[in-house]
């Protein structure tokens, strides 16, 4: 089934399916789980449209490179066009908000570290971003403080909220529309907190956003 926007119940989203954009190192306890050095400046990387599937559907992981690990994310989906972004700005092209999986090669990702490579074919590959229905913003009055959860297979394996990023929602989008032009039907990654770990098959899934959505799912 070929993606698109869906708001939490179902319904679609009448915007275009356009590039995610993600930053890499947006919460200190993930970066001390992995060893990296703390970023001056935000790590940003993309994930083509190809990259995104519903995350209802059984997800379906690459297979014979490496560990495929969960990083579990507040998603923003952006519904006008952002350059060179003010915080008011960003505020104004936020439609709503969504909780998705940046899935992650991570042997792949090492070994294309250790090479000085591009990471592309570790994070970006098809149906490595499974996204739930999004949230309007008027839900979530306080874009600051927006917990969440992922439990698999009945273990709370990450949880954490928007408010332990070191640069917030807006920020983010703010220093994003700086390098990248967000366009209408965008995704933003805001980042994982700790607990990424390796998804095997047959494990169960339980994505929540704060009290808004609750996904259950499954690795094919
Ligand atoms: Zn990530």
């Amino acid at each position: 089934m070929s993606y698109c926007h869906r708001t939490a119940d179902g319904s679609a989203i009448d915007l275009a399916v356009g590039k995610v954009v993600c930053v890499g190192r947006n919460y200190l306890e993930h970066i001390r789980e992995l060893n990296n050095e703390v970023p001056e400046k935000p790590l940003l990387f993309m994930k083509p449209n190809t990259a995104l599937v519903d995350i209802y559907q059984p997800l379906s992981l690459p297979e014979g490179l490496g560990q495929c690990h969960n990083e579990t994310e507040i998603a923003v989906l952006i519904d006008k066009p952002l350059t060179a972004a003010n915080q008011a700005q960003a505020y104004e092209a936020i439609w709503g908000y969504g909780i998705g999986l940046d899935l992650t090669l991570r042997e792949l990702q090492s070994e294309l570290k250790s090479r000085g490579h591009p990471w592309e074919r570790a994070k970006a590959f098809d149906a490595s971003c499974p996204m739930s229905g999004f949230v309007p913003k008027q839900q979530l009055s306080d874009p600051e403080d927006i917990s969440f959860k992922l439990e698999v297979n009945q273990t709370v394996r990450q949880q954490s909220s928007s408010a332990f990023m070191m640069l917030s929602i807006l920020e983010l989008l703010v220093e994003i529309s700086h390098s990248f032009s967000l366009l209408p039907g965008d995704i933003v990654l805001t980042g994982t907190p700790k607990g990424v770990a390796k998804l095997a098959s047959g494990d169960h899934l339980l994505l929540t956003l704060a009290d808004k959505l609750v996904i259950e799912t499954r690795v094919a």
